[in-house]
């Protein structure tokens, strides 16, 4: 039977929960220990599918095409699993799950209440993923913080289960924030206190306390939270704020955090190896020299939207030995000000997904730059959208080409809804979502990046390449470079006579990991990394 983490969240949320989850799983992943994870949302939303990028973050999108929480990708990268739909619940599926039972007639002649109603179906939630994954360990995050309204019945199915799965199968940990206050210089534990006596009221003890801070935890704050949190003094763990997220599953081992969990559920293990990790952590933390990336999105103010980027670009620079030096360019900036006074700089552009029309021409006109200068350009999803618009513009010479996203009465809509999309009203899990295959064209650029001729990558769209134009931009040097096995969508395409222009209609960045970046993100920045930009000069060797 699987062994479970509970992972609460104490005092104000983004203190990185989600990465010290991801952490714990490491950690125990590098004792052969399995594991799989899921997060509880408790809005009531279905999914986050349809809410903005300014609301929720990065949308992540699983293999069997469910849209999830971003903390997802955390696990998916720290682990290196594929998860699946069943690792993201929230209070909206609950709800509908108990509600289709009512009216089914499951419950005839009771009363529908959260307790028991409610906090079984969470419960089979938990079940339901310790069986489908078969892991030994499975560790569960609930939402935001202990105390919210919405969380409660989240908090009270995890209290039943210590009875339900027996005591020595469950395990507490409370992840909590110590604030430092400039003026006495000292860091408090006052809210740490209250939050561990908000969990004990409603009949959680933690097991573990993981203590966040800005500043380093001294032993006299380690025994007082032992003492008045009633925790074994060597499970206060302090995880101090550190310069890169990948050093947290190292941190966290070397204080014991490892041999703890494994105690305390009973588990065997091997011996740790996280050699891999330290090697990483090595790498980041070296000299490295920078390679300049402009992000063109319109959700710049908010870089949780583009988590996933981010990463996969730092994981496809750690391979080249480059540090990312990233440039969030804001779209609607690029409308106003010059290309060139924003993208100067930048040996490569990146224009990510995105819905709507606003900021849609300054993507345009970034795309415009990167073709014209020769400078090296990803586009994701919406970027495809929006490199395609561009030499459609430059083949026709006229500004008419567009989306129908964005110009529904366009001549030319060489993006476009399938017959099939177009019956579709409902907005919720409506798009085309997770894997689907791509056949790659042998000698082009995605082919020599995948090495391999079938692929399957992750999709969250509605609209695709309107195949009436593919000849128009063929002749203007388009290169349909990965297609659906029938032929029918153009997956990946890419610019003849360019350095390196690659656009592909899915989402590859939800699939590259640290030690292991995609593809697409590798090339993309080994070929950046050699552009020379204005005031930059090649580096020297080291030795003569
Ligand atoms: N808005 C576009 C579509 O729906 C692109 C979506 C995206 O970039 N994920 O097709």
């Amino acid at each position: 039977m699987a062994k479970y983490i509970f992972i609460t969240g104490g005092v104000v949320s983004s203190v990185g929960k989600g990465i010290t989850v991801a952490s714990i799983g490491t950690i125990l992943k590098s004792r052969q220990i399995t594991v799989s994870v899921q997060k509880l949302d408790p809005y009531l939303n279905v999914d986050p599918g349809t809410m903005s990028p300014y609301q929720h973050g990065e949308v992540f999108v699983t293999q069997d095409g469910a849209e999830t929480d971003l903390d997802l990708g955390n696990y998916e990268r720290f682990i290196d699993v594929n998860l699946t739909a069943e690792s993201n619940v929230t209070t909206g599926q609950i709800y509908s799950a108990v509600i289709a039972k009512e009216r089914r007639g499951d419950f005839l002649g009771g009363t529908i209440q959260v307790v028991p109603h409610v906090t079984t179906e969470i419960k089979e939630q938990f079940k339901k993923l310790a069986e489908k994954s078969k892991a030994r360990v499975v560790i569960i995050e609930v939402g935001g913080t202990v105390g919210d309204i919405e969380g409660q019945p989240f908090l009270e199915a995890i209290r039943q289960m210590r009875n339900d799965v027996g005591r020595d199968n469950v395990l507490y940990v409370h992840v909590t924030l110590l604030p430092y206050l400039t003026s006495t210089q000292e860091l408090k534990t006052k809210p740490t206190q209250h939050s561990v006596n908000e969990l004990r009221r409603i009949g959680v003890q933690p097991d573990i306390i993981i203590c966040r801070s800005d500043y380093p935890i001294s032993e006299g704050i380690r025994d007082k939270i032992s003492l008045f949190c009633d925790v074994d003094r060597k499970a206060v763990i302090p995880l101090p704020t550190v310069d890169t997220i990948y050093e947290v599953p190292l941190l966290l081992e070397e204080e014991g955090l490892g041999q703890l969990v494994v105690n305390k559920l009973g588990l065997k293990a091997r011996k740790p190896d996280l050699s891999q990790w330290q090697e990483l952590v090595r790498r980041i933390k070296g000299p490295l020299e920078p390679v300049n990336i402009a992000l063109v999105g319109k959700y710049v103010e908010l870089q949780d939207a583009y988590f996933s980027v981010r990463e996969a670009l730092c994981h496809a620079a750690f391979y080249h030995n480059r540090c990312l030096d990233l440039h969030w360019v804001h779209s609607e900036e690029l409308e106003k000000d010059g290309t060139d006074t924003l993208l100067r700089s930048a040996q490569g552009i990146i224009v990510p997904g995105g819905f709507g029309v606003r900021g849609i021409e300054g993507m345009v006109k970034a795309a415009s730059y990167a073709r014209n200068n020769e400078i090296p350009y990803l586009g994701l999803c919406l970027g495809m959208h929006v490199m395609v618009i561009e030499l459609a513009r430059y083949a026709v010479g006229s500004t008419e080409p567009n989306s129908a996203e964005f110009d529904a009465s366009t001549p030319y809509p060489v993006i476009d809804l399938l017959p099939e999309q177009k019956a579709i009203e409902n907005k919720g899990g409506t798009m085309r979502l997770g894997n689907y295959p791509c056949q790659l064209v042998d000698g082009s650029r995605a082919a020599k990046a995948y090495g391999q001729s079938l692929v399957y990558e992750r999709h969250r769209h509605r609209f695709e390449f309107n195949n009436e134009f593919r000849d128009i931009l063929q002749k203007a040097g388009m290169i349909y470079s990965g297609l659906s096995p029938d032929g029918r969508l153009v997956e990946l395409c890419e610019l003849a006579n360019h350095p390196w222009m690659v656009s592909c209609q899915f989402h590859p960045e939800f699939g590259s990991r640290p030690g292991r970046p995609h593809p697409l993100f590798r090339d993309f920045i080994g070929v950046a990394k050699d552009i020379l930009r204005e005031g930059a000069q090649p580096s020297l060797p080291l030795s003569p």
